[in-house]
């Protein structure tokens, strides 16, 4: 297999306030090849968000290095996108508006990105919608202009913050199942954190499991789903599905039980 485009070297990270110091992460260690799908799990408030701030660049890491191999041998840092839990589309702007956001206040408004967006809203069926508001769109027609509003800025590394917390139960499984095949058409690197295993397992090549705070890397499982079908639920219906799901609830269910 192809090298970690993205090498995570003993990071750690504390808060620090009046009130004293919150360390977050302690000596966390992992790679990231490119194209691969990777979930963070871990018990509530371990650092997951934390962790994913310093890859996103948003925290400058107290102790350790991350380290970049491009394929190409360039040195520059993988261009980020974020999706978060909320799609934070703007009411008072139309689908097409929000989805071109990020080019417009980034001056990026080309010819070529232009078209890319038209390409994207073509492919995601959201081309009928440009000039409805997002309350016109269902919560999956807003996370896909949500991702092209992502996508839109040519990010190399996408970063997904529990990005489909905020939907109810059953729209959830379609949404995420739904996002993550588009995502994967492009072929770009991701880091996914949530906190609902069933949905790392059906989305993910590999998972990292933190332990609770300060997280460290408690374990790495990688995931190989038989699929039968091509549907929304197909990874649940795999057959090794069951097995990953209890291995994982035993490690986090340990995890918290310990002192
Ligand atoms: P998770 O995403 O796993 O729920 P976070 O990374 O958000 O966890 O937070 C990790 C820990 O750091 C939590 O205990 C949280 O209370 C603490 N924390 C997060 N942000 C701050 C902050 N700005 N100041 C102080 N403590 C913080």
């Amino acid at each position: 297999m192809q090298a970690n485009i993205l090498e995570l070297k003993n990071i750690s990270y504390a808060y620090h306030n009046l009130q004293g110091e919150t360390l977050a992460l302690k000596d966390i260690s992992f790679g990231v090849k490119e194209g691969e799908f990777v979930a963070i799990v871990g018990p509530s408030g371990c650092g997951k968000s934390t962790l994913l701030s310093i890859i996103a660049g948003l925290l400058k890491p107290e102790g350790g290095t991350i380290v970049v191999n491009n394929p190409d041998g360039s040195l520059h840092y993988p261009k980020v996108g974020y999706m978060l839990q909320h799609d934070h589309l703007f009411e008072w702007r139309t689908v097409y508006k929000n989805v071109i956001l990020g080019l417009e206040i980034n001056h990026m408004m080309t010819p070529e990105r232009l078209a890319y967006v038209d390409k994207l809203l073509h492919d995601y069926e959201l081309e009928k919608f440009k000039e409805k508001r997002p309350s016109e769109l269902s919560g999956g027609m807003k996370q896909r202009a949500a991702l092209i509003r992502t996508l839109a800025m040519g990010p190399e590394l996408l970063l997904l913050d529990e990005p489909f917390s905020a939907l109810d139960y059953q729209t959830r499984l379609m949404v995420s199942a739904d996002i993550c095949r588009l995502i994967r058409r492009t072929g770009k690197t991701v880091i996914i954190i949530t906190h609902d295993l069933s949905e790392a397992i059906s989305l993910a090549d590999r998972i990292i499991v933190l332990s609770r705070r300060p997280a460290t890397v408690k374990e790495e499982v990688m995931i190989t789903l038989s699929l039968q079908d091509d549907s929304p639920l197909a990874a649940r219906h795999a057959p090794e599905f069951q097995g990953y799901f209890s291995h994982l609830w035993e490690v986090l269910t340990n995890e918290n039980q310990e002192k």
